[in-house]
């Protein structure tokens, strides 16, 4: 015999909490601490010469490792490929409503990294801009990508839409 069913349950909360830790492995550790020192490193891949930021340890498209020897220092500054303004607050990231994420392709890298973009009206983000990282004081220096508060523009003519679209 079943019970009399009142309303559908639409939305079930439940309290869900994961704790575990996180190694960064051999690739990884180079890389972080490679920011301790304010380097951005990249990879080249053996077989195509892509560079592959950050280090990765193998290549994802062909399956080779990375040598150590393979491990180039980017420069801090790089072209804006794509970005999107956030609205909507999010609990674990503390940056005050509207803010622009970026994928920024550093001069020299094949693949594009995720940040934000600071010191710059939001009318005024497009695709192309050239970017340059803003670092936190040395003092203050972690193993963390944290090390860039955030990348503000260049004082440059953009990227020509040809040299990064393959990255969009
Ligand atoms: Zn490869």
């Amino acid at each position: 015999m079943s019970e009399e069913v009142s309303e559908p349950i639409e939305v079930l909360r439940l309290p869900v909490e994961l704790e575990y830790q996180y190694t960064a492995g051999k690739s990884a550790s180079r890389f972080l601490r490679g920011l301790q020192q304010g380097k951005l490193l990249g990879q080249r891949c053996p077989v195509d010469g892509r560079v592959y930021f950050p280090t990765r340890g193998c290549c994802p498209q062909h399956g080779v490792p990375m040598a150590e020897e393979g491990s180039i220092e980017l420069p801090d500054v790089g072209t804006l490929v794509t970005y999107s303004i956030v609205r909507v607050p999010s609990a674990n990231i503390p940056l005050e409503l509207p803010y622009v994420t970026i994928q920024v392709l550093l001069d020299g890298a094949d693949t594009v990294m995720m940040h934000v973009l600071g010191e710059c009206e939001l009318e005024d983000v497009h695709m192309g801009m050239r970017l340059e990282a803003k670092w936190k004081p040395e003092e203050e220096w972690e193993t963390s990508v944290g090390n860039i508060l955030y990348f503000v523009p260049l004082d440059e003519p953009d990227a020509p839409y040809e040299s990064y679209k393959e990255h969009i």
